[in-house]
């Protein structure tokens, strides 16, 4: 099984059902579990539908630090969504591709707001960083959380060391192959808390020249391997079985830790 712990299929449609037909397609052809993270509420309303079309998929509930400030107004709007989702997701702050330092107000407000829900409710997150590396740390120590997703780290190697240091995954993605800061980043992350992720469709595209598909999945893992100087059967194993512990004895996630442990066979 492969893990794509962070992607985006709402993305491929609605204006793009052949496109959503082919990564479901892939997939299950492939058995890639795939958490697929949402942007605001209507995206996860299109997360939930696709994931009733294939099992291998885990929708989540998050509001992207770029559409923070929609909803500094409306916290309470987004509470039914956070209790039903299973993880938080996009969640977190952007200080990079956001230059307008007046929007950070809204971003760290909305970022609190999910932080505060996810240790009440005792959920794992799934959490952007870029420009915002240390703020983003910072807030997760005064909200006391530990069972974290990092997606796409590429801050300040110190940051990193921290982050590492306090028992979080980190996810890495295709540009693994083209930056070197993100195969030092790749190199160094411990073993056991290593995740493999495409950020599908959008995400590759400014280094592959097009929409990413899942089974992009399996270039990611080649890098891995070659980074790491081991085989992809390797990296396959560890990643499934880091997800595997990330989510051991979640009450949310019960349904994926038995898909993740292999007890479940066919995935449709
Ligand atoms: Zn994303």
């Amino acid at each position: 099984m492969l893990i794509d712990a962070h992607a985006h299929l709402d993305k491929y449609g609605p204006q793009d059902e052949d496109g959503l037909e082919s990564a479901i397609a892939e997939i299950t052809q492939h058995k890639i579990f795939t958490i697929s993270n949402s942007m605001d509420l209507a995206s996860y309303e299109r997360n939930l539908e696709i994931s009733k079309r294939c099992a291998w998929v885990l929708p989540t509930f998050g509001v992207h630090p770029w559409n923070a400030s929609q909803y500094t107004d409306c916290l309470g709007d987004l509470n039914k969504a956070i209790e039903q989702s299973p993880m938080l997701g996009e969640i977190g702050l952007d200080h990079f591709f956001v230059k307008d330092a007046s929007a950070y107000t809204a971003q760290r407000k909305v970022f609190e707001c999910f932080l505060s829900a996810a240790r009440e409710q005792g959920k794992i997150v799934n959490l952007h960083t870029k420009g915002a590396e240390r703020e983003v740390l910072e807030l997760l120590e005064r909200h006391k959380l530990s069972r974290v997703i990092v997606h796409w780290y590429s801050g300040p190697l110190d940051v990193f060391q921290e982050l590492v240091a306090r028992r979080m995954y980190f996810t890495v993605g295709i540009e693994l192959l083209y930056s070197k800061h993100i195969r030092t980043i790749a190199q160094a992350i411990p073993s056991r808390q290593l995740l493999t992720e495409t950020d599908n469709p959008g995400g590759p595209k400014e280094f592959i020249g097009k929409l990413g598909m899942p089974v992009l999945l399996k270039d990611v893992v080649r890098g891995l391997a070659e980074a790491r100087n081991t085989t992809t059967e390797a990296i396959v194993e560890t990643v499934q079985a880091n997800l595997a512990e990330l989510t051991r004895d979640d009450p949310w996630l019960t349904d994926t830790q038995r898909k993740i442990s292999g007890e479940w066979q066919n995935g449709r």
